[in-house]
């Protein structure tokens, strides 16, 4: 191919995957640097919380001089605050004592039970059905949008610390999960209604081609012809960026997306990226440019999290940074109330202010961002910003996504409150009893 700009290709060396899980924390070389206490503190909060974190992660994203401060190892290594103190107490108490592996287990089941592990009704709500089968590994809340979770693809490369999916990585969790291809292609084919399908995890692409092939393939028959987007939601991009380069299957991938995308479906991957950190790699942007390449189109979206991307600047960065690799800007989203929330939280007002100082600082073509959006029960819920209305000072919200379309894009008004974190926090504005869609969730939530 004649390179129209003077772009060299890098020469990218393989590397092979090697990760490390919690009993193998000490194994970490660069963690020596860190002091024995915060070790120990580091497997206490591991016992508890997930914890995987690969080689390429911590040599070539984090910066060693920078931590604890240092946002990649807050998005990957545990820290002490992410458990309430009484919870770590209890664990740590524990573990310095004597103690046998089942009390150390059944003491993290107990602490996570206390940490809201399924927001959200995620366990019990919007799970469709095919033939009056329940499907357990999709889950179909917006009409036009169905989300599959490959039973392969339900862990990740490394795990985020403040992972809103975290439930299933621990224990015995009850996962999302779902061996049949089959079920998928039935359901899509009788749902005509459903334009998109977003591919989720976990990370589909720890999956190899060859499984991503069976699920994705077949999408192209006549039957799915309403069947428009194919979605892939995935860390790999800065996780393990050599999934699109030099991973055996590499080359299989990038055909595999190219054969979708010029049979006419629209693939975007939807990539999560917290900290312009991440794009930092020479085999980033060549992962990114590969994928281009094929004709996909790369979404960006993360949440605002304490202690790793709270300051507008870094998004203002990361947004242009996204921009001239290609990528578009896409969801600013608010931590969810699960797990380690507390540790990460912003309430509702400083998250807004944050999204506005970032947009403010780009043009038109980084503003296709929106947010910072709550993936709440009813739907997705923008905070628009803080305002006064008749004297009283309120949020004006609007859907972004509703479990009924007909709510989305209808402005609302909360209660102002400087310490709300989430929905649930809110209260309606004007001395009104509830949200316009209350009753009618309510009647949803009773019938699923
Ligand atoms: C965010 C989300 C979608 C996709 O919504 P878009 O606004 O189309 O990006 C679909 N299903 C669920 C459950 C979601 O949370």
């Amino acid at each position: 191919m004649q390179q129209v700009v003077n772009v060299q290709e890098p020469v990218i060396t393989p590397r092979r995957f090697k990760v490390y899980q919690h009993r193998q924390l000490d194994k970490i070389e660069a963690l020596n640097k860190v002091p024995a206490d915060m070790r120990f503190e580091m497997k206490v909060v591991a016992n508890v919380l997930p914890f995987r974190v690969n080689e390429y992660v911590f040599n070539e994203l984090i910066d060693w001089e920078n931590v604890p401060n240092d946002p990649l190892f807050q998005l990957t290594f545990p820290q002490k605050d992410m458990l309430e103190p009484s919870a770590f107490q209890r664990m740590a108490d524990l573990m310095s004592g004597k103690h046998t592996t089942n009390e150390v287990f059944d003491l993290a089941t107990q602490l996570r039970d206390e940490m809201n592990p399924h927001p959200a009704g995620q366990m019990q709500m919007n799970v469709p059905h095919v033939d009056g089968e329940p499907l357990p590994g999709m889950q179909h809340k917006y009409r036009e949008t169905v989300l599959f979770f490959p039973a392969q693809g339900q862990y990740c490369h490394s795990y985020c610390t403040f992972c809103f999916r975290w439930a299933q990585f621990v224990g015995k969790a009850t996962r999302f999960n779902s061996n049949d291809a089959d079920q998928l292609h039935r359901y899509l084919a009788q749902h005509k209604e459903v334009t998109d399908l977003l591919v989720t995890g976990g990370d589909p692409m720890v999956m190899r081609t060859r499984k991503l092939q069976h699920y994705l393939e077949n999408l192209l028959k006549p039957e799915f012809e309403h069947l428009k987007t194919i979605r892939i939601g995935t860390k790999s991009l800065t996780f393990w960026p050599y999934r699109f380069i030099t991973d055996p299957d590499a080359d299989d991938l990038l055909r595999l997306l190219e054969k979708l995308v010029s049979a006419g479906k629209h693939v975007s991957i939807m990539a999560h990226l917290n900290h312009p950190n991440e794009l930092r790699t020479e085999v980033c942007q060549e992962a990114v440019r590969r994928l281009r390449n094929t004709g996909v189109q790369i979404r960006c979206q993360a949440p605002l999290l304490r202690h790793i991307n709270d300051d507008p600047d870094d998004w203002a960065t990361m947004w242009q940074k996204q921009v001239s690799l290609g990528m578009i800007p896409y969801y600013m989203f608010v931590e969810r109330d699960t797990g380690a929330k507390r540790y990460f939280e912003v309430p509702l007002e400083q998250t807004w202010e944050i999204f506005r100082k970032a947009y403010q600082q780009v043009s038109g073509i980084a503003r296709t961002v929106r947010g910072p959006s709550m993936s709440a029960g009813p739907g997705k819920v923008e905070v628009q910003g803080v305002t006064e209305i008749a004297g009283e000072k309120v949020f004006a919200l609007r859907f972004i996504q509703g479990r009924n379309p007909d709510w989305v894009q209808r402005p609302f008004f909360a209660k102002y409150d400087p310490n709300a974190t989430w929905l649930n926090d809110l209260k309606p504005a004007f001395g009104e009893q509830k949200f316009f869609f209350e009753d009618e969730y309510a009647q949803m939530s009773a019938m699923d």
